[in-house]
């Protein structure tokens, strides 16, 4: 089992952000993909970062930074311990009979 193929950067690249700005503190007011007022909410990803990791849209679901993208990665690295010790116990309970 090699739960190593996922890292930080694959993940970050699935989250698609397109825009390389950054809203460290607050979000947005107005939405800058699609002009929605105050859509934007905060998005904490478990285990990577206590706190607001980056923003998305209610409305069309873009996703903004908070952090830079290096950053923002070296975060989402943080998780690929998690999704290892998750697997491992997925095989622990598999092992346990019934
Ligand atoms: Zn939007």
């Amino acid at each position: 089992m090699v739960s190593k193929s996922i890292n930080g950067i694959e993940i970050f690249n699935n989250l698609s952000i397109k825009g390389t700005k950054r809203w460290k503190l607050d979000p947005p007011d107005i939405c800058p993909y699609c002009s929605t007022h105050e859509s934007i909410l905060g998005i904490e990803v478990v285990a990577a970062y206590d706190g607001i990791l980056f923003w998305e849209c209610s409305n069309c679901k873009e996703k903004m930074l908070r952090f830079t993208k290096e950053t923002t990665i070296k975060y989402l690295n943080k998780t690929c311990d998690l999704h290892i010790d998750l697997s491992s116990m997925e095989e622990l309970m598999k092992m346990e009979p019934n």
